[in-house]
């Protein structure tokens, strides 16, 4: 790897910092940490730390020696002086005289030291930096160091790449203990330029940010070098010649992957699913010896919080098979999770405290010939494990391809995905409503359908946006958010809604909650309506509804969590407006079809219901539509608008707060909620 150190833009980032009031040292320090963050083969997700020991003033003014270093919570490539709180230096490094200190006490102690009483928890690896004498001290979980100490002979090879002129540190939990062994070594070798981790990362230090900086660079290229020499390739197995698609295989793997489901009462704790695959996943999934060096722990113990300590093995899908190997997948889950009990039963009998089990299910599923997918509670922690997943692909294929991969043991590997400060770094936020499960919304683009895909990312669902108007549907998206999928898709093909839901599949894993919103109203008297026009209307306002929810029930029923269709009716299923039957008529239809579906599929836990909703500005009724409207019946627009038994007008966000709602009651089917404002002649029941 090559050093990315630039003079000009080490000199904006003073300048632009200094603006302010952050001094030289600290700009410096923001400079290079963005630097080694922005390259996921140093770090990854909050991995990493760096530091530098400096002066500020207090709140008297007066000068103190501190260490900025790394905050809980920031990740290395978009930091800010914020994110490297200040730590009075004195008082940390007296710490180093006392025999013991617990990590809730080293906590503490860093806290009460911060000149910011608000700033976030310095790194767990503080003393660590504090007790080095070096002004600027990098450290990274680099993937090529990693590979080359991740071995049984790793420390050999380490010293071969690196000799004289790093110190060696044998694998210890980060904390005070960690801290004090490495500042002993150091003690012993103060030459070093750095020190080596083994089974953990690499330190570079300096007494200036670019020497430091470049040192960890030069340092990880030499391991590169070695690790291209003398490599060997994984023997490959065999595979079926004909894989069944990753969008049919999703919704299997999530499905058997819940964290826990009370079928009884409706309540599945589900997880995100999100798929990777390129020719390096692939080689590595498809060597013969895959289970042997996919199971024997993480790369780096940070990593096990969000990727346990093992992914998931599961069987090469075979097209046209998917229900034997359903089946398959089920057994290989069921041996994950008593695997995983045994493992914590074994080192809980050792732990003090004891420590309370978390859940067994699988944060990486391997699928050999695919690619794998990480899993998370929302698509942002299934992407990071997914990364982390990716990443390990790496680090083992180098670790293989010199010699044999061997990460730190087991015990070192629990006592991490164990420890109450790493636990911490998840956080304990409640989740929303609907949190982990996935939900598309047709006619997403505008409207109602828009308010609607709005109001379920904001109670927690992940959104795909489907529209036939593509650029409607990622406006929408963006307003929402990062993680929102975008899809054209005119519903009244049912080819394009078959591949609308399985783009959303193979992005999320699967679906849960199916909005069928998208329509139009067409009018004309029913005795002259031309036949086309009426049957435009039932293509759009009654098939499309049956291929949107037949193809969200397969994937619901692949997935056994059950699910939840929602149909956006109108006031003219049930109180036909004159001249209206071209839209009333396939209306009608649909909530029979909401029925049907409610019927046929409450056995398996799939709700569905509807929601009646009138007079909302729209597509469908256009503004100029209700002024024309209102002019015809000698009223103002808004009196129009609010024409019902209430007095108000009813907006597209109150109809979306309806469809939440139905989608947050789990023992609701064939119901159907009217946000109408009140409507006597519309009314059921
Ligand atoms: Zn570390």
């Amino acid at each position: 790897m090559k050093s990315r150190w630039s003079d000009a833009e080490a000199g904006e980032f003073v300048a632009r910092y200094a603006a302010q009031g952050v001094g030289e040292d600290l700009a410096l320090r923001v400079y290079t940490t963005r630097l080694l963050g922005a390259d996921p083969k140093l770090v990854l997700h909050g991995g990493g730390n760096t530091s530098v020991k400096t002066r500020m003033a207090d709140q008297l003014g007066d000068e103190v020696e501190v260490i900025c270093v790394k905050g809980s919570g920031w990740d290395m490539g978009n930091i800010e002086p914020a994110g490297l709180p200040a730590v009075r230096l004195q008082p940390l490094r007296r710490l180093r005289a006392l025999d013991k200190l617990s990590d809730e006490d080293m906590v503490n102690f860093q806290r009460i030291n911060l000149l910011d009483a608000a700033a976030p928890n310095p790194s767990v690896e503080t003393l660590l930096h504090a007790f080095l004498p070096h002004k600027f001290i990098d450290h990274t979980h680099s993937t090529a160091v990693l590979a080359l100490t991740d071995q049984p002979e790793g420390e050999a090879l380490a010293r071969e790449v690196f000799g004289q002129r790093v110190a060696y540190v044998p694998y210890t939990i980060p904390g005070f203990a960690l801290a004090k062994s490495v500042a002993a070594v150091f003690d012993g070798n103060p030459d070093v330029e750095g020190a080596v981790l083994l089974k953990h990362g690499i330190f570079s230090f300096a007494d200036d940010t670019r020497t430091s900086y470049e040192r960890m660079t030069e340092f990880v290229t030499l391991a590169e070098e070695r690790l291209q020499r003398g490599r060997k390739t994984f023997v490959r197995s065999q595979s079926p010649e004909k894989l069944a698609r990753t969008a049919e295989i999703a919704p299997i793997l999530r499905g058997a992957c819940v964290i826990s489901r009370e079928e009884q009462a409706g309540a599945v704790k589900r997880q995100i699913l999100c798929f990777r695959t390129s020719p390096a996943i692939l080689e590595y999934l498809n060597g013969a010896e895959l289970k042997r060096y996919s199971q024997q722990g993480v790369v780096t113990p940070d990593h096990t919080i969000r990727t346990k300590n093992w992914p998931l093995i599961v069987p090469a899908p075979q097209s046209g098979e998917l229900e034997r190997w359903k089946g398959e997948v089920e057994k290989a889950v069921t041996k994950f999770v008593a695997h995983y009990h045994e493992y914590f039963a074994r080192n809980n009998a050792r732990a003090e405290p004891k420590k309370k089990e978390l859940d067994p299910s699988p944060r990486v599923i391997l699928v050999p010939g695919k690619g794998l997918f990480g899993l998370g509670a929302s698509a942002k922690d299934a992407a990071i494990a997914a990364d982390i997943a990716e990443n390990t692909v790496e680090v083992i294929t180098d670790a293989e391809a010199i010699a044999r991969y061997q990460p730190s043991p087991e015990a070192d590997q629990f006592d991490v995905e164990y420890w109450s400060l790493e636990q911490a770094k998840l956080g304990k936020a409640a989740e929303k409503p609907l949190a982990r499960q996935i939900c598309v919304v047709t006619g997403g683009g505008s409207g109602i359908g828009a308010a609607t895909a709005k109001a379920m990312a904001a109670d927690g669902a992940e959104v795909a946006v489907l529209d036939r108007d593509r650029a409607a549907a990622i406006h929408v998206a963006r307003e929402i958010g990062k993680s929102v999928l975008a899809i054209g898709c005119d519903v009244t093909k049912p080819d394009e809604v078959k591949r609308a839901f399985a783009e959303v599949s193979k992005a999320f894993g699967g679906i849960d909650i199916v909005v069928s919103n998208a329509g139009a109203a067409w009018q004309g008297r029913i005795g002259d309506v031309d036949e086309e026009t009426l049957r435009s209307s039932f293509e759009l306002n009654f098939f499309a509804h049956q291929s949107v929810a037949r193809e969200a029930v397969r994937i619901m029923l692949a997935q056994g969590t059950g699910g939840c269709l929602l149909f956006n009716t109108s006031k003219q299923a049930i109180n036909p407006g004159k001249d209206f039957g071209p839209y009333g008529l396939p209306k009608a239809s649909t909530l029979f079809l909401m029925k049907q579906y409610a019927l046929d599929y409450g056995r398996f836990g799939i709700r569905s219901n509807a929601v009646n909703a009138d007079r909302i500005r729209s597509g469908l009724l256009t503004n100029e539509m209700v002024a024309s409207r209102a002019g015809a019946r000698g009223v103002s627009e808004a009196q129009y608008m609010s024409g019902n038994l209430l007095g108000r007008e009813v907006t597209a966000e109150d109809v979306s707060q309806a469809f939440v709602f139905l989608a947050r009651m789990p023992k609701t089917t064939a119901a159907v909620v009217t946000v109408d404002g009140g409507n006597i002649e519309a009314s059921l029941r």
